[in-house]
């Protein structure tokens, strides 16, 4: 089992809408600091299955570390999904659920900047989280846009509303409701956002909302860096599934044509190690048996961000990172294969 993977126990549930329940979490006393979170992250749930053993889904915390106890996912049933409607129709308070610690990279760095959040449907849950965070750490404005089917359909309304109510200076609600006007459109998007053009955006929700946004924002002349998205998909890999080790190559610290020497600091440790050209550096390290972080292994999540100390590297897809990240030597190691002779990499940092 993945050494990430620790046993919570569920300690309240409460249904949010008809489709949709959020589960607190008790984090036993030992495992307080590894289940640290910052807000925009998410947690991942093993589902159990008759079919093929377990399941893999990442939830977003739709707590706030800075205003609430413990830890909260937000489950919204999905047509015919699997895990979601497992775990709506299964989970009661006590019971006990797989779950690797909190990753992600969907965090603002400061709490300083104005933030246009923009959130539909199941897509609130990190929102609500930063959200709060913004709204208890910071001063700045903040204008939430959120689509949702219908009043009855909106996860976390009343809680909202308080906010909207106790913030009245600072946060601005501006609802959608389908039931009302329709699918938001790209021009719509536009209208509503204008006030708030030169806020940070933080955008979660289902793709056509997604695309209608960043082309709203696009019709502003919103620069892309401005925009920050959390996106959602179920995982393919399974990361609870035991990763067997498999190195083979012979420990070289000498270079060759198809191998470069790699130094890695990890959990305190350095391992220098082959790596060849054509293998990417998370397979690399989970071959050799070390425990690198990891969820999705598809580039979308960025668990397994770490940092080009020295060499050069070049990665396959990147779903996650953004040019100014990039330019500070972060690499997504899922996807990253060696490009010189020798290289250090850290992730400890
Ligand atoms: C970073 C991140 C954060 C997210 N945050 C949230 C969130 O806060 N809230 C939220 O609601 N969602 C969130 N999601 C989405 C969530 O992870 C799931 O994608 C979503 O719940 C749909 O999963 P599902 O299994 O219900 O549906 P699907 O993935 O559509 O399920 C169908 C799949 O399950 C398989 N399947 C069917 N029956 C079985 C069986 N018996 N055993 C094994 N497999 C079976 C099918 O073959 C099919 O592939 C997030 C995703 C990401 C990546």
């Amino acid at each position: 089992m993945n050494a990430r993977a620790h046993d919570l126990k569920v300690r309240e549930v409460i249904s949010e809408t008809a489709e949709a329940v959020s589960l607190i979490f008790d984090i036993p006393t030992d495992l307080t600091h590894r289940f640290t979170y910052a807000p925009g992250q998410y947690l991942t749930l093993r589902i159990p299955s008759e079919r093929t053993g377990s399941v893999a889904r990442c939830y977003s915390l739709s707590s706030s570390p800075h205003c609430d106890d413990r830890p909260a996912i937000t489950i919204k049933r999905t047509s015919d999904g699997y895990a979601s409607n497992w775990l709506c129709d299964n989970v009661s308070v006590g019971d006990i659920l797989t779950v690797l610690e909190p990753a992600g990279n969907f965090t603002p760095r400061t709490w300083n900047r104005d933030l246009l959040l923009c959130a539909a449907g199941s897509g609130i849950t990190p929102i609500m989280s930063i959200l709060k965070s913004a709204l208890t750490l910071g001063r700045s404005n903040i204008a939430l846009v959120y689509a949702n089917r219908d009043r009855h359909s909106t996860i976390f309304a009343s809680q909202l509303d308080q906010l909207a109510r106790r913030h009245s200076r600072r946060l601005t609600l501006l609802h959608w409701f389908e039931s009302d006007r329709g699918l938001p459109t790209a021009r719509a998007i536009a209208t509503l956002a204008r006030p708030y053009r030169r806020h940070d955006v933080y955008l979660c929700g289902p793709t056509g909302f997604a695309i209608a946004v960043k082309q709203g924002l696009g019709q502003l002349r919103i620069p892309e860096r401005s925009i920050h998205q959390e996106q959602y998909r179920s995982l393919t890999d399974n990361p609870f599934e035991h990763h067997t080790p498999v190195a083979t190559e012979a420990a070289h610290t000498t270079p060759t044509a198809d191998i470069s020497t790699l130094r890695v600091d990890i959990d305190g440790r350095t391992h220098t190690l082959p790596w060849p050209k054509t293998k990417k550096l998370l397979d690399v390290l989970l071959d050799h048996g070390i425990d690198a972080p990891y969820v999705c292994r598809e580039s979308a999540c960025a668990t397994c961000v770490c940092t080009v100390k020295h060499g050069r590297t070049h990665m396959l897809q990147n779903e996650s990172l953004i040019p100014e990240e990039l330019s500070q030597g972060l690499t997504l190691a899922c996807q990253t294969l060696p490009d010189s002779p020798t290289l250090h990499i850290a992730f400890d940092e």
